[in-house]
């Protein structure tokens, strides 16, 4: 799995050079996953077009976006409790009140639990079926739709969130400024994306063709200071960050970062299936997956509403 490619100009440095960490996905099917030398921006390559990209959920999610489904209660209680999570990391940098908007809001979890804690919350979601459970379920008000779609006013937001969303896009950069300009002056911006640097993950299971991009902090840094943001902590070394909007965007800024690139790459290349195995964590993760099915099944016995799902947790 050695060797480099010519690629795009890189979001990030503009480089067009790119070294293969990958050949296949976590279910074993062709992919090709690249790391730019020039920064440490890790993507499938090449970037799939709108065209595949839609094939690929038709096929591989049997759903249009116009299919009409609820989420099942267990996931309305696995995503109440990551909401929470996130609430609670959100409540530390931006108090309630304001408005805010939650792109890509799913079943509508967040958006309803955001609403209890005192937000003015609202939410996009491409999805209809999704869009059409989380109004009639929560109340709660959610545009279908997709960052491209969706018609907000300018400078109208004091607080945009998005929870593993930004990896599915193919054009990173240009959402998180269209969002920019949504959010008023000193607005935040809340992401969540999976951390190539977390360790929790076989290897073999890491690389996934619905996510675009793979970021660490400091790719997801990068990307967001040419979209105009800074990190409220400049110190977080994980990738659920929340940014202030600081400045104007700026699609010609060059950010190289050479020692991320070989940082990121060295520890690819080191981080074999034995090494992994031969840790505790991923024991420890299935011991924690068995006890968490356990209470779970009990907490949903009664068969409750996704509304009571998350009354009960938010009491
Ligand atoms: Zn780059």
């Amino acid at each position: 799995m050695q060797g480099n490619v010519q690629t795009h100009p890189c979001k990030i440095c503009h480089a067009a050079e790119a070294s293969i960490i990958g050949t296949e996905d976590r279910d074993g099917s062709p992919l090709t996953t690249v790391i730019c030398t020039g920064c440490g921006l890790v993507h499938t390559h090449p970037v799939p077009t709108l065209e595949e990209l839609t094939e690929y959920y038709t096929l591989h999610y049997r759903q249009s976006y116009k299919n009409t489904h609820a989420p099942k209660p267990k996931h309305v209680l696995r995503a109440g409790q990551a909401a929470l999570e996130r609430l609670e990391r959100l409540a530390s940098h931006v108090p309630a009140g304001g408005t805010l908007l939650d792109v890509g809001s799913g079943g509508g979890e967040f958006v309803y639990l955001a609403t209890k804690a005192g937000y003015q919350a609202s939410g996009l979601e491409p999805n209809e079926g999704y869009a059409d459970y989380a109004r009639a379920q929560y109340g709660i008000p959610v545009q279908p739709g997709t960052w491209e779609s969706a018609t907000i006013a300018e400078e109208r937001l004091d607080v945009v969130t998005m929870h593993h969303v930004l990896e599915h896009f193919q054009y990173p950069l240009s959402a998180l400024i269209r969002i920019h300009s949504w959010l008023k002056p000193g607005g935040h911006l809340a992401i969540d994306v999976p951390d190539l640097e977390s360790r929790r993950h076989s290897p073999g299971t890491q690389f996934h063709y619905a996510h675009i991009y793979n970021f660490n902090h400091v790719s997801l840094k990068a990307v967001a200071r040419k979209a105009g943001f800074t990190p409220v902590d400049e110190t977080v070394q994980t990738t659920s960050i929340v940014f202030r909007k600081t400045h104007a965007p700026d699609r010609e800024m060059i950010l190289r970062n050479e020692e991320n690139y070989r940082h990121l790459y060295g520890m690819m290349l080191s981080h074999t299936r034995l090494t992994h195995y031969t840790r505790l964590t991923p024991y420890a993760r299935l011991w924690n997956r068995a006890r968490k099915y356990s209470r779970e099944a009990l907490a949903l016995r009664a068969q409750p509403s996704g509304r009571e799902i998350l009354d009960t947790l938010a009491a």
